[in-house]
Formats: C-alpha cells, structure tokens, sequence
C-alpha cells in the first residue's frame, strides 16, 4: 500500500491491522504492508513452536482467552481491520476470530492458500478427520508416512501393526503410536528429498492434510510418481460471511479498498 491516504496527510494515527498469523502467508503479508506509514501492523502468534519464524513488524505471543478476550483486545488495541492468516487446518482461532469482529465491529479477511487438487495420477482418499484418516490406514498400507503435525498423534496411537515416519517441526508427546521414528524438520522440502525419504524408509502410504502450501507439496508428487496411496485430510469451511483471499497480495488490495472507503466516508 504505497501511498498514504487523506487521514494521513491530516496527520491521524496511523490504522491498526492486526493479523493472526503463524504462515508463511502471515509473514509475507506483514512483510508487504510494513513500508506503509500509515499502517501500524501488529503479528499474533499462538506460541506453540519453540523457534517460531518471526514476521517483520510488532509481534505479540499467546492465546486471547476465547472470542471475548479477542474482541477485548481489539478495543483496547484500536484494531481497524483484522485478518486472519492462520494455517488453514486452525479452526478454533479463525471462528473465534469471526465471532470476536462481529462483537467488537470491526472488519475481518480470511487469508487462505488454496488447497491442493488431485492430478490424474494421484491416488487420493479424502477424509474429513484425522480419525477418518486412521480408519483408512490398515488397508492403504503397512509404513505409513505421517505428516499432520505432532498434535494429533493420538488418534494414530492404537494402530499398533503399522510403523510410522512422523515428520513435525517440534518433538511429539504420548501418546502416539508405538512403532514410530521422528523427523524433526520444517519446509520447504525438495521433490529429491521427498522422494528419497518414500525409497529409504519403503513407505507405502502417506497421511497429510490438505494445507495448499508449494513449500510441502512435493511430496504429493513423490507420492504420485511412487504410487503412494495418500490419505488426505479436507479442510474446515471459512466461518460463513467472512470474505477470503488467496493469497497476500488480494489481503493488501482488500485493506486498501477498506481505508480508501472510509477515508471517502470521514471525508
Ligand atoms: P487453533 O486450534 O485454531 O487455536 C487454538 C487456540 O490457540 C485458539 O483458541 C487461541 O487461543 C490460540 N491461537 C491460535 N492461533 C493463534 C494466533 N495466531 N494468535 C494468538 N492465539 C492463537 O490453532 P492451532 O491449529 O493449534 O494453530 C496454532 C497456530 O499454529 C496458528 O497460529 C496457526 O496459524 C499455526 N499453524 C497451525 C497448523 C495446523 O495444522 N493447525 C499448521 C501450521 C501452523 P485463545 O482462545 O486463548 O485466544
């Protein structure tokens, strides 16, 4: 958003934008509109890695305490527009983010990548939960490649014949299932190292949720050119009413569509 608007040019504060982040598309976003002055752009990360990548631009860390203690803290922050670039597999934050903006007014974006489609060659099982995910396993395959994250592991835990390769950026805790190995790694992860990870460790199926991103796609495509069965996890729906973008670039003409109306309004 390069040039200030009216209100700036009157010397008004600059307008807050809090995005919930913890994407890459978070910190993409931050990083875009950081240049403008007439932005104040503050990151919210959950907390839950260890070494988060940190966005350009005022951070703060932690839970809000629900809906309401979201709503609270855009009052008190003077937000003007919220966005919400969390993971798409973060339900619980992005619908208490829907109900906070409606309680508190102010307006609110969905930034979401958009998920991955199955080419011809793919051999895809889309389930709608991790437990669904499990269900499938026992007859998809024997070493299963699982790529969820470290939080649900328990619902993998009694498949007791199958061995697991459990990739996630922080380690696990129990329970988990009890033939596993850990891959503590994060993306971007290379087709070369993706397809030697399926070879090395004979995997016959692998589990992931639908997250969309190019930096942990290519292992769709190892998958596809082993003839790996992949069990898919969908995503949840985007809390209804609440207006998406795909990618950081939409996010910014939205937020510049959004001030340049007000200032029309004020004005
Ligand atoms: P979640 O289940 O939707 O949210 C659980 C609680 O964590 C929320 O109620 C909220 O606590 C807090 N929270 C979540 N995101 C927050 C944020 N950006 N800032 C402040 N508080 C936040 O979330 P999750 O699936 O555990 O994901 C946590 C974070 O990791 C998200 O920021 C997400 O973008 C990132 N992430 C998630 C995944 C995934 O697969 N789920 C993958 C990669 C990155 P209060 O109710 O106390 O406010």
């Amino acid at each position: 958003m390069p040039t200030p608007d009216a209100a700036d040019a009157a010397g008004a504060p600059p307008r807050h934008v809090l995005v919930l982040g913890g994407t890459t598309e978070a910190r993409r976003l931050a990083a875009a509109l950081a240049p403008d002055p007439s932005l104040r752009v503050t990151t919210s990360l959950a907390g839950r890695v260890a070494t988060p990548r940190l966005p350009v631009g005022e951070v703060r860390i932690g839970g809000f305490g629900g809906p309401e203690g979201l709503a609270r803290w855009l009052r008190e922050h003077a937000v003007d527009a919220l966005i919400d670039a969390t993971h798409p597999f973060a339900d619980t934050i992005s619908r208490n983010a829907a109900r906070a903006a409606a309680t508190a007014h102010v307006p609110l974006l969905a930034l979401r990548r958009p998920g991955w489609v199955p080419g011809p060659d793919d051999t895809w099982h889309q389930v709608t939960s991790l437990d669904e995910a499990a269900a499938a396993l026992p007859a998809l395959g024997t070493r299963v490649f699982l790529t969820t994250g470290r939080m649900g592991l328990a619902h993998f835990a009694h498949l007791t014949d199958l061995w697991f390769l459990v990739r996630s950026v922080d380690p696990p805790e129990p329970p988990h299932p009890p033939r596993m190995e850990v891959l503590l790694d994060r993306g971007p992860f290379t087709l070369d190292g993706e397809r030697a990870l399926l070879r090395t460790h004979r995997i016959d199926a692998l589990v992931t949720k639908d997250s969309g991103a190019a930096a942990t796609a290519p292992k769709l495509t190892a998958a596809r050119e082993a003839g790996v069965p992949v069990v898919i996890v969908r995503r949840p729906p985007v809390p209804k009413g609440v207006p998406e973008a795909a990618d950081p670039a939409e996010a910014v003409t939205w937020l510049r569509r959004l001030f340049s109306d007000r200032a029309g309004a004020a004005g």
